[in-house]
């Protein structure tokens, strides 16, 4: 870090590289320099932001505040769209044209994404994600106690679940394609984490069937 760094951007929960959160204050050091040396700290809340992390935006649960934040994926539940937010102070670098695309700022997208925005920041809702992920957060450690040498870590927050593998009997990609058979999509990033990012609506009824399906294909 030096004077002529202008930002730092990083995702607040790492997705595709294998579901790490942040621990130790982390963003808070981050912040902490960004300030000393006149950086903005950029944040990417495409995957984890949206309510996903059981918080409207993924930063909220580690108290910073960044100063520009990208936003897309559940934006507008599913419908393509892409945005970033910042402060009025920010802001003042763009008017409006400044930043066109061919499809930005369509009335079919944006009427997507109000509705996803009078939806998911309900406390309610997010209180949902939130016992939802704990809920399958604890069955994710259940199979990690039942398959220790299979398993070394379960990590994330809210519906943001990742599950570390540890010399499995099948690869991350044979275990992807044995669930999907039995009738459950989950993924493998980086290799070895099998990341669980299901809609916020899941049940923990919807929970139980993935995590027996998952532990069929484990044994
Ligand atoms: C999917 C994803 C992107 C790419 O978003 P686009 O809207 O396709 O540009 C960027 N960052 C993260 C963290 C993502 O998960």
């Amino acid at each position: 870090m030096n004077d002529k760094v202008c930002a730092v951007m990083l995702e607040t929960i790492q997705g595709e590289g294998g579901v790490y959160t942040p621990k130790n204050d982390y963003l808070k050091k981050v912040r902490a320099l960004c300030d000393k040396f006149n950086a903005l700290l950029i944040l990417d809340e495409i995957q984890a932001g949206i309510g996903r992390s059981g918080k409207f935006f993924a930063y909220e649960n580690y108290g910073i505040k960044p100063d520009i934040v990208t936003l897309a994926k559940g934006l507008a539940g599913g419908v393509p769209i892409g945005a970033f937010v910042t402060t009025e102070k920010i802001a003042q670098a763009l008017k409006p044209g400044d930043h066109g695309t061919t499809f930005g700022g369509n009335p079919l997208a944006c009427a997507a994404a109000n509705v996803v925005l009078d939806t998911v920041p309900n406390e309610k809702f997010l209180s949902h994600v939130r016992e939802v992920g704990k809920y399958f957060k604890d069955k994710l450690i259940e199979l990690q106690k039942k398959y220790p040498e299979q398993i070394s870590e379960v990590r994330g927050e809210g519906l943001i679940l990742g599950l570390q593998l540890d010399k499995p009997k099948k690869s991350g990609a044979e275990i992807v394609n044995e669930c999907l058979e039995r009738g459950a999509i989950i993924n493998c990033t980086a290799g070895t984490v099998l990341r669980f990012i299901p809609p916020l609506i899941i049940t923990n009824e919807q929970v139980d069937e993935v995590v027996a399906i998952l532990d069929e294909v484990l044994k």
